[in-house]
């Protein structure tokens, strides 16, 4: 089975921040998961380089849009690089490849009959690049995002039927209640489409950036629409000489933020059925990380910045935290003391110090050699449909739901270590099988949770697996007893060493 996911392709006015990082950290984890299944996948993420806002950071820099693109550009594809992303192409809209396929889908949606010329008049917002109905605004005539204050705008300039689309959007909704997820953004996107919709302007006049109207080159393609081809056109050029289309279309899931949810639940399916295209399977929709008021910490100041946590702590414990620190779909609170104390609790005692634990054992006891046992009943039990458990949370975008479960098992495992005082065992000779259960069933405990981590925590995972003489990460192999003994372990060293606060400069 093919498996296409995105993130949104990011906007380059400003520097990639952790909003942005959360939404490739999420998709990477379900780009990596699919590739443990064995499933063809496609993971595309990129930057969104046309529309008002970009001439208008670019023109403050004394730049040309082009140069503001490439500069930010060069910035998003480090972000995903440091994250560790297993992204298959990067998409821009400049890329000329682009521009043509969006002048192509355009051009369909206009002979199938779904544009004419129009002249509209609303609340416009320069830095959303969108126009806003009355509802939206905020006090004072406000953009909701923004908060700054909007004019009244007219332009003549053509326009897409989407109130056409309404009674098909609505039955696409009724056919397939999974097509927005979690289940809150369903009902929102459904109330939206059944509140009645208006024809969207699909261009603009006073704009000269953008992709030129095929048949009117006074005018650009709306921002919005260019930018939403993005995940329909890069299959069409991501490899040389082959067209990816026929192969992961339609995407199997859009991951967003749940500010663009409009678009992409409502107006991005309209265009394709519009365009004679397939509608995605699904958008997957995250909220959003919140940064409230907090003390300093030691080692990151008051931000959580992403190339300096994953410089300072690794990339792992930053996809870490974020996953498991506010439930996906959810907003919540993030916070530099909550990494930290995350990152001591969770990753350095939790799971690194059991593996070193068991390594160390293992070495003294078992001169370095798993040894062939049946795994302890109390954890087969516990660790009976763990990856099925997890799959069927991750087909449900819940990533940290499936966390969790796996997370469930290494505290159970570091229980299971205490309780059963292997220290205690060695001394004993008389204890010799039951020693070799207990260590056993803790190195094929570790891989099995390491296993599946490895989406999750990739580095780490594989440096454990690596350490316990493992190398296999298919999903098929993670059930605790999949794997005998007879492996020879090797050197770990700190999965997560403890970090300095950095040196404070004598002011
Ligand atoms: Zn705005």
């Amino acid at each position: 089975m093919s498996y296409y996911v995105t993130t949104p392709i990011y906007y380059v006015n400003g520097e990639p921040h952790l909003g942005h990082a959360y939404t490739t950290i999420a998709a990477d984890v379900l780009a990596r998961h699919m590739r443990q299944r064995g499933e063809d996948v496609f993971f595309l993420t990129g930057t969104d380089e046309h529309g008002e806002p970009v001439t208008q950071a670019a023109e403050k820099l004394g730049i040309t849009p082009r140069e503001l693109g490439d500069r930010h550009a060069v910035r998003f594809k480090q972000l995903a690089a440091t994250l560790n992303a297993t992204n298959d192409f990067f998409i821009r809209t400049t890329d000329p490849e682009h521009m043509e396929k969006v002048a192509q889908v355009v051009r369909r949606i206009h002979d199938n009959g779904h544009v004419y010329a129009g002249t509209y008049e609303g609340w416009y917002c320069p830095r959303c690049a969108d126009f806003k109905t009355e509802s939206e605004l905020e006090d004072g005539n406000r953009c909701p995002i923004h908060k700054i204050e909007l004019e009244i705008e007219k332009e003549d300039n053509w326009f897409f039927r989407l109130s056409t689309f309404q009674e098909p959007l609505e039955r696409l909704y009724a056919e397939r209640t999974d097509f927005v997820i979690p289940r809150n953004r369903y009902n929102e996107a459904l109330a939206f489409i059944k509140s009645g919709l208006r024809d969207l302007s699909l261009s603009r006049a006073r704009l000269k950036w953008g992709v030129p109207v095929p048949w009117d080159h006074s005018q650009v393609i709306y921002v919005w629409i260019d930018a939403l081809l993005n995940y329909y056109t890069a299959l069409s050029y991501a490899r040389e000489d082959e067209d990816l289309t026929e192969r992961y279309w339609p995407a199997h899931v859009h991951l967003i933020g749940k500010d663009i949810l409009k678009f992409h639940a409502v107006i991005w399916p309209a265009m394709l059925m519009a365009a004679d295209i397939e509608v995605p399977r699904r958008v997957g929709i995250h909220g959003y990380l919140l940064l409230g008021e907090h003390k300093m910490s030691k080692s990151l100041g008051n931000v959580i910045e992403p190339f300096h946590v994953a410089e300072v702590y690794g990339a792992d414990a930053l996809r870490f935290y974020v996953l498991r620190e506010v439930s996906f779909g959810a907003d919540g609170e993030v916070s530099p003391e909550g990494f930290e104390t995350r990152y001591t609790t969770e990753l350095a005692n939790e799971y690194g110090n059991l593996a070193s634990r068991t390594l160390a054992m293992l070495s003294r006891y078992r001169d370095g050699v798993v040894p062939d046992a049946a795994p302890a009943p109390r954890l087969q039990g516990e660790f009976e449909d763990l990856a099925d458990t997890v799959c069927r949370r991750l087909d449900a975008i819940e990533l940290t739901a499936a966390l969790d479960e796996i997370w469930q098992r290494v505290k159970l495992l570091n229980r299971y270590v205490q309780d059963e005082e292997p220290w205690q065992l060695s001394k004993d000779e008389g204890a010799a099988e039951q020693l070799d259960q207990v260590l056993y069933s803790l190195a094929e405990g570790l891989r099995v949770v390491s296993v599946l981590l490895h989406p999750f925590m990739p580095g780490s995972a594989e440096r454990l697996l690596a350490a316990l003489g493992q190398e296999d990460l298919s999903l098929d192999g993670a059930r605790l007893g999949a794997v005998g003994g007879g492996a020879s372990i090797a050197e770990l060293g700190q999965l997560f060493p403890r970090v300095e606060p950095p040196e404070r400069s004598a002011a």
